[in-house]
């Protein structure tokens, strides 16, 4: 696997050398691969939002590196101007920031930046309104008359239409209903896989990435305690319940269940993987 995002040592401090000096990085190293799909979840404040922010150059390190394609996006003005088209980040709550009078301008207003042609940026508002579960009829209404939903759908696919080599969501199903949620990450996915995108989805709640992600990144008071598959990941239930982070409901009840002395997989967080484990263990016993 082919690195593209590195963030070495990366520690930030907010307001630093006043009353209000607040270490929300703290010497952070994680490698981000082309093409996957990435979950990082920690509860509110543990540091989700201020590691992202550095992956487009938003926020500069106070101490540390992020490399984009092996270059320091700090290293060149070209480069720090650059990365804000080949990392798009999709803030929580998107919806707040549209603003154009249709639902078309909106989307189109990142590739006009970009200062690509008329044809180009009609290909691209199409498209990414596609991804983004937007129907052709939506594309000349009013963002503001849109639903909830709706509205999140086109601030993420505003941010799409640029094409992005890595697409971050901070958040992207807050406030939404499971349907919905689980609607707009199926999305993500087939953006993800039609264009050998990276895509990081942020999030408080595991349930909702751990299936659709490769890895996991668990933050804690600015730390990265747990990176790796979901199943290594949710091997330490215990643990992240202990840092204060909602486990699937899964995780939970075999986590209860193997404190009784069962012998049962201690990696399960979904209901399928549930009754595989549930299967396999009544197998066991009649084969006793
Ligand atoms: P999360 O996204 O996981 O909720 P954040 O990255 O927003 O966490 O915040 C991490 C820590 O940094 C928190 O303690 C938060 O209060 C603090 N923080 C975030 N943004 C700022 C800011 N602009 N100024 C000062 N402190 C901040
Ligand atoms: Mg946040």
């Amino acid at each position: 696997m082919e690195p593209i995002i590195e963030i070495k040592n990366l520690t930030h401090i907010y307001s630093p050398n006043t009353p209000f000096e607040q270490r929300a990085l703290d010497n952070v190293n994680l490698t981000i691969y082309r093409g996957e799909s990435l979950g990082i979840i920690g509860r509110t404040g543990s540091g989700k939002s201020t590691l992202i922010q550095h992956l487009n150059g938003l926020i500069r390190p106070t101490a540390g590196q992020v490399l984009f394609q092996g270059q320091d996006i700090w290293s060149s003005k070209a480069l720090t101007h650059d990365i804000r088209f080949q990392v798009g980040l999709v803030f929580q709550y998107p919806e707040y920031q549209l603003f154009e009078e249709t639902v078309y301008k909106d989307i189109a207003f990142g590739p006009r930046n970009m200062k690509l042609g008329e044809e180009e940026i009609d290909r691209r508002v199409r498209r990414a309104a596609e991804f983004a579960g937007l129907g052709d009829e939506v594309l000349s209404r009013s963002p503001f008359e849109l639903s909830g939903g709706q509205k999140r759908r086109v601030a993420i696919a505003g941010v799409i239409a640029m094409e992005p080599k890595v697409l971050i969501l901070d958040e992207p199903t807050a406030g939404l209903d499971p349907a919905g949620a689980a609607r707009i990450l199926a999305n993500l996915e087939a953006y993800r896989r039609a264009n050998g995108a990276t895509v990081i989805i942020v999030s408080h709640s595991m349930e909702d990435v751990a299936r659709l992600t490769h890895r996991l990144a668990v933050v804690s008071h600015g730390k990265l305690p747990y990176v790796g598959a979901p199943r290594e990941v949710f091997s330490h239930g215990e643990e992240l319940e202990a840092l204060g982070l909602a486990v699937p409901a899964m995780n939970r009840v075999f986590a209860r269940v193997r404190a009784l002395g069962v012998d049962i997989d201690p990696a399960v967080y979904t209901v399928e993987q549930a009754k595989e484990a549930l299967l396999a263990a009544l197998r066991e016993k009649e084969g006793e």
